[in-house]
């Protein structure tokens, strides 16, 4: 960093821990070129390993960070993408239509909707009723035309009263690294859910051989969205602290090194191909070339992303 623009000593909003110290490699943004009007500095926690960037950017700035081209708004998928994304929603179907109450529908609130294809894929395999959060207006739009009941703005900012203590699983898929309060997503989650409810999710890991082999490059940073980068012990540190129980943190089958990857060749090597959504046309070529390592960081347990299940006690 710039001398002058040292950030200022703030707590690890993942586990709480005052010592946290800079890390050096600064990263930007490979993908979409997000030049922020401020700069931030990225730091460790020395207590949990996780990562954050500082200073704290405002619940204002944000959207700011998002391009109009960003990936989560493409609706269009190929043909070998779409299929991965129908067998996932098979497997969600079955794993969380357990936690339906005496033969009821599963009741699911999801933060972060976009626009509820994936509630389609999970209805064709079981018996769901589907709320949620969704901070995109037009995915908003979108999923209301479907027929879900989907709120617009942010879990942060939304009365949930009406939902409090009603769905059997909350779920949050690449939602936690996105967010100025991680305590605050995971206490409201806790509060949407029933004694005995599941809450799961996805999201990058800082301590992963994608983290090690690709440093500043790796693609969980995806700077300046990802406001901080979660270690699986902060990441269970965080969810006990906010009163869930029966913790289970595991490695995910993901080719995000493909991300890391083109970040290497992008801004490393310099290559500039013409990009959309963030991908360059050989990204089909890279979740090749990245499947074999990716497949051994997921059999010893060291993906560069993760899934997490905790239960509110009942
Ligand atoms: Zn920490």
């Amino acid at each position: 960093m710039p001398s002058g623009s040292q950030p200022a000593p703030i707590p690890c909003p993942i586990c709480g821990a005052g010592d946290v110290n800079a890390v050096a490699a600064q990263p930007e943004d490979y993908e979409y070129r997000v030049r922020t009007d401020q700069a931030y500095g990225i730091l460790a926690c020395r207590a949990c390993t996780s990562e954050f960037l500082a200073p704290r950017p405002a619940e204002a700035v944000l959207p700011s960070f998002y391009p109009r081209d960003y990936h989560a708004y493409n609706e269009d998928h190929g043909t070998i993408v779409g299929a991965l994304v129908a067998m996932r929603g098979r497997k969600r179907a079955e794993e969380l239509g357990r936690y339906g109450l005496g033969g009821q529908p599963t009741r699911i609130f999801d933060v972060g909707t976009g626009d509820c294809r994936h509630f389609e894929d999970m209805a064709r395999h079981g018996a769901f009723e589907f709320a949620g959060v969704e901070i995109n207006p037009d995915m908003v739009k979108s999923a209301r035309e479907k027929g879900f009941a989907v709120e617009p703005g942010s879990l942060e900012a939304l009365d949930i009263t009406p939902y409090e203590g009603r769905f059997d699983v909350v779920t949050m898929y690449h939602v936690l690294e996105h967010v100025v309060s991680p305590a605050e997503v995971l206490a409201r989650a806790f509060s949407l859910l029933r004694p005995g409810g599941m809450l799961c999710g996805q999201l990058p890991c800082v301590d992963s051989f994608d983290r090690a082999v690709f440093g500043r490059y790796w693609g969980g940073y995806h700077f300046p969205r990802h406001l901080q980068m979660f270690s699986s012990h902060g990441l269970a540190t965080a969810l006990e602290r906010a009163g869930f129980g029966k913790v289970r943190v595991a490695s995910a089958l993901h080719l995000q090194a493909a991300l890391s990857l083109q970040n290497l060749l992008v801004g490393g090597l310099g290559w500039r191909p013409g990009m959309t959504y963030g991908k360059t046309p050989a990204y089909p070529l890279l979740l090749l070339t990245a499947a074999p390592f990716c497949m051994l960081e997921f059999v010893v347990g060291r993906g560069g992303i993760m899934n997490f299940w905790v239960e509110k006690p009942a």
